[in-house]
């Protein structure tokens, strides 16, 4: 490869907070910011470069990497015991979650590309974690041993809470309210206790899954109380610029608490001795409508603040 052509792909060197538009400083972090508008090449490469994004990247991507390469070594022995059908609950879950990951280590990497692609980024994150959430309760309600009637009811409502929750986060990141920061968190919230709702009957009954569930449940508490806390680079406001700051704590939190619900959801598809079966248009058909939803929902609000504000 030619030096010229090997420099081209090198990211530039990292800012500091006053050298980046207000709006993509993050409180607390001092320095450490990839430049905005570096091109795809740039943004791919920054990968493997020491910045406040590196390990947002990382965190997500190896789990990226656990999921897959769990859901390929169980996925067999999960088919032999069980009917067909009964594992399209299961897929959708997998999807779920492979697109909640996908998306965040993707949204994190490339939203140096330029600032419309960081606006997309964003909003592509937090549609993936509503998503996500709509995925659970297929699988959850599914295995708790629903009928497929009350299932459509109930997965409609939830399909709702997350679109709402989509087009609440999409609206901050173009409107930039104070209360932004509360919305986004309270938004991701409500897919997710939707989602929860056909646990809550299990944690009675089932002393296995009320361990996993309530581990499950504490780490993504924790994680967004990182999140919203700010800890530790509040206390300390330029140490943990590269390693260590809450959002890379939130990621790791955020995968620990769904490697607990994974284990769940596969342990279930073995366990429940005659799971009823489910189309994949049942399955499947749902989680493509929300996607397409979304993708307009997105479509629309990335039409719209595509500009950061001038440096202060
Ligand atoms: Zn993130």
């Amino acid at each position: 490869m030619s030096r010229i052509r090997f420099m081209s792909m090198v990211p530039p060197p990292a800012l500091r907070w006053n050298e980046v538009p207000v709006e993509a400083r993050e409180l607390y972090i001092l320095k450490g910011y990839r430049p905005l508008s570096v091109g795809v090449v740039k943004s791919l490469a920054s990968a493997f470069a020491l910045h406040n994004e590196t390990l947002n990247i990382w965190t997500h991507a190896l789990p990226l990497i656990y999921f897959a390469w769990w859901t390929i070594l169980d996925l067999g022995d999960a088919r032999s015991l069980q009917a067909p059908g009964s594992h399209h609950p299961l897929y959708a879950y997998i999807i779920g979650v492979l697109t909640l990951f996908a998306v965040s280590t993707g949204a994190h990497l490339l939203m140096s590309v330029s600032w419309r692609w960081r606006q997309v980024c964003f909003m592509l994150d937090y549609a993936a974690i509503s998503f996500y959430g709509v995925a659970t309760a297929r699988a959850y309600y599914h295995y708790t041993g629903n009928t497929e009637h009350s299932t459509k009811w109930y997965l409609l409502a939830t399909s709702a809470a997350a679109l709402a929750a989509t087009f609440a986060c999409c609206w901050t990141r173009v409107s930039q309210p104070k209360s932004a920061h509360y919305i986004r968190t309270l938004s991701f919230f409500l897919p997710f206790a939707f989602a929860s709702l056909p646990a809550l009957s299990r944690l009675y009954v089932d002393a296995y899954f009320r361990l996993r569930f309530l581990k499950h449940v504490f780490l993504l508490v924790c994680g967004a109380a990182v999140k919203v806390s700010k800890v530790p680079e509040r206390f300390a406001p330029g140490t943990f610029d590269i390693f260590g700051h809450s959002h890379q704590v939130f990621h790791v939190l955020v995968f620990l608490g769904i490697r607990e619900q994974f284990w769940i959801v596969m342990d279930d598809v073995k366990q429940v001795e005659s799971s009823s079966s489910s189309s994949p248009i049942s399955a499947f058909g749902p989680l493509a409508v929300l996607a397409a939803l979304m993708l307009i929902t997105l479509a629309f609000f990335s039409a719209r603040g595509d500009t950061p504000k001038k440096n202060k």
